[in-house]
């Protein structure tokens, strides 16, 4: 008889029971370490399917992706696999692929991510004389903030959640309070080119004016470790982290929303569930997102817990207005796109004192375009073709009334995406579904509709995330998006590894 992933059954520990609220990527990911290890873990998901953000929206025989199909850092799920004794290439199949995005300023102009930074370089004509040295000087200094960042952060407990760079991580020569748009500024002349290496902070939500330089650690990743997709989709992967989580001896129970969490003398006993059941547990771990734990499932009416004053004082980041089209054929394009675009806005400035200062829809907005039959054509019923729009929004503290204006503001896309083909989408589309911030609140507990969790546009150098350990609740952890090091699936990984050793150190 064995416990976990071929343990014998004497390992079995006492007081060995983890509940685990959320089966997304971070919920999965520390269930597998400990169910492996012998801990009794049981995640509750208050959705039918795992996966949260994975999960992609079905319109008849179409799959259109929602979040997670770019797979960088792949060392973070061949460890996670290798850890509990089996091959990554036994559950999934990656496929590293080039181009990985193309920006598109106007018809005249683009600029395309390449795998390797010199193709980066010789394969786009935005690049002049200076610009080609301000391009090998930013990824000279993005390569030194990744070598230091990842052993001295990235990988590390971090304890306090005010101000850790400086000078406890010794950052302070990478300067990490300076924006990622001062420094595109002072590198580049051309103006789209200062809009790109401006723009890495969006992929957390991130203002370019406002967030940390830090961010262009994004594309210094895909140069060094490459861009994967996974064969089947983001819903392969999730089929894959459920399989070896069950083969490691761990259980889900969908459709379980955790309405709170129980705490007696400062520490976790469990989790009370929205049909009011008790489920006992030794150690909590939350993959919901972390302000919502902490508003929400953490009863501090009696209590003042210092974690949850911090969650209180973060402001959550944007969110997102989703649009997918089946068409009834391939749409034909007026400039070539790849499976991942992003469409940049006119005036940028403009657009981001809307969205980020003015907290409105943007008139000329910024949106990430996936084309689903480049990304994988099995997305897409054979003859057909499909588009998605991921745009970023205000949050729900905006004053826009989506009940109303949702229909708008689709139509509003279509215009400007009609721009960008030949044929009439409009007469083309045989499917369509979007998805607004009150539709991410209420299908992912996502507080106030944010899409990467705490806002970024933190003040200085805060960094937007709380502890994996919770300061005083104990046996209280987090994991995910709010949570350290942050979100995108490589930084989940490493949170869930973090509270996975936590617990087993706790232990000894
Ligand atoms: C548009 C977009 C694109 C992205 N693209 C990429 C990419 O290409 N590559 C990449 O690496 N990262 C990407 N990311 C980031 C990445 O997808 C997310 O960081 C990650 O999926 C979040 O995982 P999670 O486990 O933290 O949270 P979630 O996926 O939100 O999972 C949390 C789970 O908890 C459940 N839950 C919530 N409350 C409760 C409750 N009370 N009781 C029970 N269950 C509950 C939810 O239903 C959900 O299933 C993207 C993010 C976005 C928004």
């Amino acid at each position: 008889m064995t416990a976990g992933c071929g343990l014998p059954a004497a390992f079995v520990m006492k007081n060995n029971n983890v509940l685990i609220i959320g089966a997304g990527i971070g919920g999965l990911a520390v269930g597998i370490r400990l169910a492996a290890e012998g801990f009794r873990v049981r995640i509750v998901e208050k959705n039918e399917l795992p996966g949260g953000w994975l999960q992609p929206t079905h319109i008849d025989n179409f799959i259109f992706p929602n979040a997670g199909s770019l797979i960088t850092m792949p060392q973070q799920l061949e460890t996670l696999f290798s850890n509990v004794g089996r091959s990554l290439s036994d559950y999934l199949e990656l496929e590293e692929f080039s181009p990985i995005i193309r920006f598109l300023f106007s018809p005249e102009h683009e600029y395309t991510l390449y795998r390797e930074a010199a193709d980066t370089l010789m394969k786009n004509s935005l690049f002049g004389l200076s610009d080609q040295q301000g391009f090998a000087a930013y990824g000279k200094r993005s390569d030194r903030i990744l070598d230091e960042y990842l052993p001295k952060f990235f990988s590390k407990p971090y304890k306090r959640s005010r101000n850790p760079f400086v000078p406890e991580f010794g950052f302070r020569n990478l300067r990490p309070g300076r924006s990622g748009a001062s420094v595109s500024s002072r590198l580049f002349s051309s103006e789209e080119l200062r809009n790109v290496h401006a723009f890495w902070s969006m992929f957390c939500g991130g203002a370019p004016s406002v967030s940390s330089h830090f961010y262009r650690m994004i594309p210094a990743v895909m140069h060094r470790w490459g861009v994967y997709l996974v064969k089947g989709g983001t819903t392969a992967l999730v089929e894959a982290l459920v399989r070896l989580f069950e083969e490691c001896g761990g259980e889900i129970q969908y459709s379980s929303e955790a309405e709170s969490i129980q705490v007696y003398n400062g520490t976790v006993t469990g989790v009370r569930l929205s049909d009011n059941s008790i489920r006992m547990a030794d150690y909590v771990i939350s993959d919901a997102d972390t302000a919502f734990t902490c508003r929400y499932l953490i009863d501090s009416d009696r209590f003042r817990y210092t974690t949850v004053a911090e969650a209180q004082s973060r402001k959550p980041g944007i969110s997102l207005f989703i649009y997918h089209m089946a068409l009834k054929s391939a749409p034909v394009e007026k400039q070539p796109l790849l499976g991942f675009n992003i469409i940049m806005p006119s005036n940028m400035r403009e657009w981001e004192r809307e969205l980020f200062k003015e907290n409105r829809l943007p008139v000329d907005p910024l949106f990430f375009l996936h084309v689903p039959e480049k990304i994988d054509p099995s997305f897409v019923p054979e003859g057909k073709g499909s588009l998605s729009v991921i745009c970023p929004v205000p949050n729900l503290y905006s004053e826009v009334n989506w009940p109303r204006d949702s229909y708008r503001f689709r139509d509003h896309i279509l215009t400007i995406l009609q721009a960008k083909f030949e044929n009439d989408l409009r007469s083309d589309l045989i499917g369509e579904r979007y998805i607004t911030p009150v539709m991410l609140q209420d299908t992912y507990n996502s507080f106030q509709g944010s899409a990467w969790g705490f806002s970024p546009n933190q003040e200085k150098t805060e960094v937007p995330h709380l502890p994996n350990r919770c300061s005083d609740i104990e046996n209280l952890y987090f994991v995910g998006n709010g949570a350290h090091p942050g979100p995108f699936l490589p930084a989940i990984l490493q949170g869930a590894e973090i509270v996975y050793k936590d617990i087993i150190g706790t232990r000894r």
